[in-house]
Formats: C-alpha cells, sequence, structure tokens
C-alpha cells in the first residue's frame, strides 16, 4: 500500500522528511560510524543534538530566558503527578476537567494535596469549554490547571481562562507546537511528544525558574523534581535519546517550513476544509460545539453504529486510516496533526462525500 494518510490521535504522522532524514543517518550519524541509537549521552555528537534541540524549540516557539525547557521520559501521565508534587507548596491547586486527560490529571493531583475541580463539562460528556471568565479561583491555590486540547473529544480553548493571578499549567500534549503561544501566559506547560512532535518516550516540559523548587518533601522521589533535571539540561541521568533526536529533526522542520505562524494558517485551512464540508453534510455531524471545535482532533458521528464501522473500514481500504473514534465518543476521530498534509483531509473529505453519496 504505500505511505497511508494517517489519523491517530497518537502516536501519529511524523512529517516524511524527517523520516528520511532519520533513515539517511541511521547507521553511521555525521560521520560518527554509529547510530544515534548506540551513542552516549555523554558524547560529543550527542551533546550537540540535545543543544541544538533546545534552542530550536526556545527559537520556534519564543520562549523566554527565565523558562527551562526540559526533555523527561515518562510521557504525559507522569507530568500528572510531577505537577503536583513540584508545584503543591500549599497543597491546594485548580482544575478545569474537559476531558479524560484533565480528569485523570484531576485525580492524580488529590493524591498530594487538595484539588478543586473549578469547572466541568462532564455534564454533556465533553463537548464544550466551559466560561473560564469567572471561576472561583483563590489566591491560596498554587497553580489552575488546564488541558489546552482534548484530543479524545475534540475541543480546545481559543482563549485562556481568567486566573486571576494564579499560575496557569496546561498539559498541550495533543496541541504542541501546532500554533504559536504566548510563554509569558503559563507557569509551566508539558506534553508528551508522541501526539504532533515525535515519537513516543519524551515529554517535554516548559517552566518558569521560580517554579524549580529545591524545597520538596522528602517523599518525592529524586527523578521527578523539576530541579533534578533542571540542574542537569536533562541529562542528569540517560535521557530519551532517540526521542530528542527525532524531536530536534521535527523542529528543524518547522523552522524551515515557516515555524508555528505558517503551521498554524496550515492547520486552519485543513480544519476548515474538514469542518465546512461536516457542516453540510447529512450523512455526518460533528459531536463538538462549534465555537470549541479543535483544530487537531476532529470527532464525527454518522449516528449509526454499523454505518460507523463500515465507513472506518473503507477509509481504510482506500489509505484513510486510524479513524476509529475513542470508544467513550464513539463514531469516528480525524485527528489532522502538522506532519497531516493538506492532501491527506482533501482526500478524507472527498471520500466521506463518495461514502455519503452511497448512502443517501
Ligand atoms: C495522550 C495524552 C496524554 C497521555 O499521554 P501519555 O504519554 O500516554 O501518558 C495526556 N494528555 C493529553 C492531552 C493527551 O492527548
Amino acid at each position: 500500500m504505500g505511505r497511508v494518510y494517517n489519523f491517530s490521535a497518537g502516536p501519529a504522522m511524523l512529517p516524511e522528511e524527517v523520516l528520511k532524514t532519520a533513515q539517511a543517518e541511521l547507521l553511521d550519524y555525521h560521520g560518527t560510524g554509529m547510530s544515534v541509537m548506540e551513542m552516549s549521552h555523554r558524547s560529543k555528537a550527542f551533546d550537540d543534538i540535545i543543544k541544538k534541540a533546545e534552542a530550536d524549540f526556545r527559537t520556534l516557539v519564543g520562549v523566554p530566558d527565565n523558562y527551562k525547557v526540559l526533555f523527561l521520559q515518562g510521557g504525559g501521565w507522569t507530568q500528572f503527578a510531577e505537577v503536583p508534587m513540584n508545584l503543591m507548596k500549599h497543597h491546594k491547586a485548580g482544575y478545569i476537567v474537559t476531558g479524560n486527560w484533565a480528569k485523570k490529571a484531576y485525580e492524580e493531583a488529590g493524591k498530594y494535596g487538595e484539588a478543586v475541580k473549578l469547572a466541568s463539562s462532564e455534564d454533556k460528556n465533553y463537548t464544550y469549554i466551559p466560561d473560564c471568565s469567572d471561576l472561583p479561583i483563590t489566591p491560596d491555590m498554587d497553580y489552575v490547571y488546564i488541558c489546552e486540547n482534548n484530543t479524545i473529544y475534540g475541543t480546545e480553548y481559543f482563549k485562556l481562562p481568567n486566573t486571576k493571578g494564579v499560575d496557569l499549567v496546561a498539559d498541550v500534549s495533543s496541541c504542541f507546537l501546532s500554533r504559536p503561544i504566548d510563554v509569558k501566559k503559563y507557569g509551566l506547560f508539558f506534553g508528551g511528544v508522541q501526539k504532533n512532535v515525535g515519537p513516543a518516550g519524551c515529554a517535554i516540559v516548559v517552566i518558569r525558574d521560580d517554579l524549580i523548587r529545591d524545597d520538596l518533601p522528602d517523599y518525592v522521589p529524586t527523578m521527578l523534581r523539576y530541579k533534578t533535571q533542571a540542574d542537569k539540561d536533562s541529562l542528569f541521568n540517560t535521557p530519551p535519546c532517540w526521542q530528542i533526536y527525532i524531536c530536534g529533526l521535527v523542529f528543524q522542520w518547522l523552522l524551515k517550513n515557516g515555524g508555528l505562524t505558517a503551521m498554524a494558517q496550515k492547520n486552519e485551512a485543513k480544519a476548515k476544509i474538514f469542518y465546512d464540508y461536516l457542516d453540510e453534510s447529512k450523512l455526518f455531524t460533528g459531536t463538538v460545539r462549534k465555537q470549541d471545535r479543535s483544530l487537531m482532533n476532529a470527532p464525527f458521528v454518522t449516528g449509526d453504529k454499523d454505518l460507523d464501522a463500515e465507513f472506518v473500514r473503507e477509509a481504510a481500504e482506500q489509505g484513510l486510516v486510524s479513524l476509529k473514534g475513542h470508544r467513550t465518543v464513539g463514531g469516528m476521530r480525524a485527528s489532522m496533526y502538522n506532519a497531516m498534509p493538506v492532501e491527506g483531509v482533501e482526500k478524507l473529505v472527498a471520500f466521506m462525500k463518495e461514502f455519503e453519496a452511497k448512502h443517501q
């Protein structure tokens, strides 16, 4: 079949150019006679890789000097615990629960301190982003937590909550590098890279210096202290070397292709093609309130389970794969991350039209 258009929510598509570079460098990285997978994380070659990856990331995102960028293991889930362990100085934080991942983070935080549910969209199966202009936030909260793009339910914050001066913490796993952001608005943000950046096995954390504490309770494991990794530039122990290398190639690809502004335009164009058709379709409907629809993950249904299954099956035969929706939403989900070409979305929409015509 060759390469497919992979609409998986994650691990997800990577830019073909990046994969080809990795392929070309696989056996002999830049004359070292070895693969990045085989080299010491203390070698000069790897030191150059991680330093360049961080520098390129800072350029791409516009990370101010008073923020650290950390490349960590343990994915998104570990951050659900690491955030409260490190940031809950006064044992209290506010959580806005807009989906499965926000809920898991909220529950995890409750193990370390008081996690206050500030708002939730659970009443309507997380199909919208609640009004966050005047939440019951109190100054004794150490942070306010959001999941900025809800991978499963397909909602996205287009305006950050009013946190009333309390530091904002965001899980950006599934909108990572999809559009420009203003880093100063966050105390910390993190993302597992396997959604929109690189191969599974690495999370990137961006944290403001003053939130890195060395007065943590004894029980906090060495590896789960931001300070441990910040002091050693993510090289305290063996980092996820291969993941960092591929992320670095993706950063170079993004920089070469106009950075995050150009990426946002491309992602908006793709989402428009998809949602414009969805809005006029008589067979398919979106599950999310219009103004909250994610540019990255688009869930949709026909209303008939058997027809949904038929659609997913037939789409796969056309090289449009991983369109099955999450079990909690059902139907289909099209994830359109940075590496998904416009042509992939055009082909999906063309197939949907064809399918609709056949099933009127
Ligand atoms: C996938 C995902 C996670 C979980 O990531 P893991 O790396 O599998 O732990 C957390 N948050 C969001 C928004 C996600 O999409």
